[in-house]
């Protein structure tokens, strides 16, 4: 479970939240049809290596991203996810933003794989050793940022809006923020401290994205919980109900809307369908996480 300024690495606790997505996203770079293509995330996988690695050789068939019922409905959202978040920055950038700040960044590679536009610098925030594996590993392959690119390794329950500020970031200039993957893991009030800064610190004309999920009824989760802990304790699964904190300060339109932004909702269902992907039962594992996700982008006039 979850504690106050609890921490963690690649391999370990939330860290490893951004692995398992990393390596999603390497899966789908291997569809001849895929949405999206990543091409780090692989690297980063191998990097670690063991199953994080025979799973992209197709050696390890009980991994939970190989399932059929939830493993490759998670394979289409990541792909799903990544395509309609690159999109967004593509009209970023076209509307002038030189300023991107990767909340959560994780193994994002976007600083590195995306066509930025010169002048542009991508601020990427995360814990530092998460942030320490990246570096390290793109650095081993000889890949260069695409803009200029600056690590702000910070903790984003703590005054991450000042370090953000120490690092350069102008607030008097637009900006396109992201928070994908990342609001479940916060608890409501760092919720609220996130939405608060970006208003904050984005002037007109600024972007922001946003992953938004509504959180389950506290009996259903303190279930799941409770069945989850019996699994991960015989070794039989990894831990996803207790990493996230089922907490929802506000849906990210209702709360960027009334603060003056212009707030688009798509839920996610409706995206997969979109790009010709099929949509989970609701009733199944990965219908039920999908149903409570919203991929949100706001503007603000
Ligand atoms: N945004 C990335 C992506 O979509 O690939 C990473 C998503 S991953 C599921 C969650 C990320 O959130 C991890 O990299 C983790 O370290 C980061 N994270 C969660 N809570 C955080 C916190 N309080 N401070 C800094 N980073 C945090």
């Amino acid at each position: 479970m979850r504690s106050e300024g609890d921490t963690w690495d690649i391999t370990t606790s939330v860290g490893s939240t951004a692995l398992f997505v990393a390596a999603a996203r390497a899966l789908e770079a291997q569809k001849p049809d895929r949405l999206s293509f990543d091409p780090y995330a692989e690297l980063f996988c191998r990097a670690v290596g063991g199953a994080w690695a025979d799973l992209l050789d197709g050696k390890l068939v009980d991994h939970d991203l190989k399932s059929t019922d939830f493993g490759g409905h998670f394979v289409n959202f990541q792909g799903a996810r990544t395509r309609y978040f690159d999109a967004y920055f593509q009209r970023t950038a076209d509307a002038g933003a030189r300023q991107v700040v990767i909340l959560a960044a994780g193994l994002d590679s976007r600083a590195y794989r995306l066509p930025w536009p010169d002048g542009t610098t991508v601020f990427e925030l995360d814990r530092p050793q998460v942030l320490d594996f990246k570096r390290e590993v793109l650095f081993r392959w000889g890949a260069k940022p695409r803009a200029e690119r600056r690590e702000i390794a910070v903790d984003l329950r703590d005054d991450w809006p000042r370090a953000l500020q120490e690092n350069g970031f102008d607030p008097a200039k637009p900006s396109a923020w992201i928070a994908e993957g990342l609001l479940i893991y916060l608890p409501a009030a760092a919720q609220e401290q996130l939405f608060t800064g970006i208003d904050n610190l984005a002037c007109p004309g600024s972007h922001a994205a946003v992953e938004d999920g509504s959180p389950l009824p506290p009996e259903v989760f303190a279930a799941k919980v409770e069945e989850e802990r019996a699994v991960v304790a015989a070794g039989d699964a990894r831990p996803f109900f207790q990493l996230v904190y089922n907490e929802q300060c506000a849906p990210a339109t209702e709360w960027f809307g009334a603060h003056g932004w212009t707030a688009l909702g798509t839920p996610l269902v409706e995206y997969l369908d979109e790009v010709g992907r099929p949509v989970p039962e609701p009733d199944s594992e990965a219908g039920a996480m999908f149903m409570r996700n919203t991929l949100v982008s706001a503007t603000k006039p």
